[in-house]
């Protein structure tokens, strides 16, 4: 398994390359598919050899190219207590792109998991690691933890902030990392 940090605009964008797979985890801002396709040369992969995509949050940093790529026939895989909250991304998106350029997130042809089922998803994939709700930045936020203790984990403040500002959601999230044995933190908006 590779990673490899394809982010642009000031939000780091994982790709996860097992031996069969390319998982990208988050997308970037709306209108920013040239920007990917130039972070993604240096690891010899194109847009359309992205299999699966998968986002940490619906902010439009994280979830504003969902639809782009799903246009270069990447599978979303959203997970079921993300819905809900589509609707007020896309509001965003809009305000962000002049409207000839808003593309609506289409919600027919994505692929829909719930959490327990993570773990078999990823398997497919050839990762071993699985897929947890954190809710201290956003309440459909979620973090993924391999097995060998990487862990992406979206927009959350850092462990040293959390324990510093004594916020409890967010420690609570990190009792959840840390239970999984993440070790190396791979975050949204730093290096
Ligand atoms: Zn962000």
């Amino acid at each position: 398994m590779e990673i490899f940090n394809v982010g642009n605009n000031g939000v780091n964008l994982y790709l996860l390359k097992s031996a069969t797979h390319n998982l990208l985890l988050d997308s970037g801002f709306p209108g920013t598919l040239h920007d990917l396709g130039r972070a993604l040369r240096k690891t010899n992969t194109k847009i359309s050899e992205i299999d699966f995509l998968v986002v940490t949050h619906f902010h439009p940093d994280h979830a504003g190219l969902v639809q782009e790529l799903k246009n270069k026939s990447v599978t979303f895989v959203i997970l079921d207590f993300q819905v809900p909250f589509i609707a007020k991304m896309e509001h965003q998106k809009k305000r962000l792109l002049e409207s000839r350029n808003y593309k609506p997130l289409i919600q027919t042809d994505n692929r829909c998991i719930t959490l327990p089922q993570s773990r078999r998803f990823l398997e497919e994939l050839g990762i071993h690691g699985e897929i947890i709700s954190t809710k201290s930045h956003s309440e459909d936020g979620l973090a993924l933890v391999l097995d060998s203790g990487e862990a992406f984990i979206g927009d959350l403040l850092l462990e040293n902030m959390a324990l510093e500002l004594k916020d409890p959601k967010s420690l609570q999230d990190w009792e959840k990392l840390k239970s999984l044995g993440a070790k190396s933190i791979f975050p949204s908006h730093s290096n």
